[in-house]
């Protein structure tokens, strides 16, 4: 089967890759910080309580994230197998995540700090799910569906500089956490998102 873990720091490209492992494969692409994201939008308590954490570039608490992942695992469409992008983040989620789903694939996406500051800083986002970088792409509207483009609240410098360090301390772990587990594959990620979408599709096959 196909349950994927989807590891890496912010701006690694594992939002990309999932897009495309969706589309391939077609699994449900589940990404915690999209659901949060979501909520943040719909105004939802959950939205309005994790917002703070979000803006700050610090993880939400544990329990959040693993209920909505925990609910969400349950629906149909993730028998057949789910690729997580964004969870779990800390050792704690992970092991609530082994009490109620098995996994096949922890796939870590590998991109140095310094790339992953001028990936983010740079990076646009369309509402459609696409995302683009100021470098290479220079209008403002998506070129998939016409929409305006727009920076995350937590794409600036400082903000990413939080997030890294939070991915080191709290997430990093988790490599050598699957690879105990004997789950683990490491992909260069500094490719472009073709080349790093076949050595995906390699260990998939
Ligand atoms: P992402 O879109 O994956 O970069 O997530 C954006 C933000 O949402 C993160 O910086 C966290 O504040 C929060 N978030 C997303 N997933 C998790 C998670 N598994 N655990 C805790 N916080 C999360």
């Amino acid at each position: 089967m196909n349950r994927i873990i989807l590891l890496g720091a912010p701006g690694a490209g594992k939002g990309a890759q999932a897009a495309l492992i969706e589309e391939k494969y077609n699994l449900p692409h589940i990404s915690t910080g999209d659901a949060l994201r979501q909520n943040i939008k719909d105004e939802t308590e959950l939205g309005k309580f994790a917002k703070s954490f979000i803006d700050k570039g610090e993880l939400v608490p544990d329990d959040v994230v693993i209920s909505i992942v925990e609910d969400r695992l349950k629906k149909d469409d993730c028998k057949k197998g789910f690729i997580l992008d964004g969870f779990p983040r800390t050792i704690y989620q992970a092991e609530a995540l082994a009490k109620f789903s098995d996994i096949d694939y922890v796939i870590d996406v590998e991109v140095p700090d310094e790339i992953v500051v001028d990936r983010i800083s740079g990076r646009r986002m369309c509402s459609c799910g696409k995302t683009y970088h100021i470098s290479t792409y220079k209008s403002d509207t998506c070129e998939k569906c016409g929409q305006k483009l727009y920076q995350r609240k937590d794409d600036n410098q400082e903000t990413v500089m939080d997030r890294l360090k939070v991915y080191h301390k709290q997430t990093e772990p988790l490599i050598d956490y699957y690879t105990d587990k004997d789950k683990l594959v490491t992909i260069d990620g500094t490719k472009s998102i073709d080349e790093v979408f076949k050595s995906i599709m390699n260990i998939l096959k």
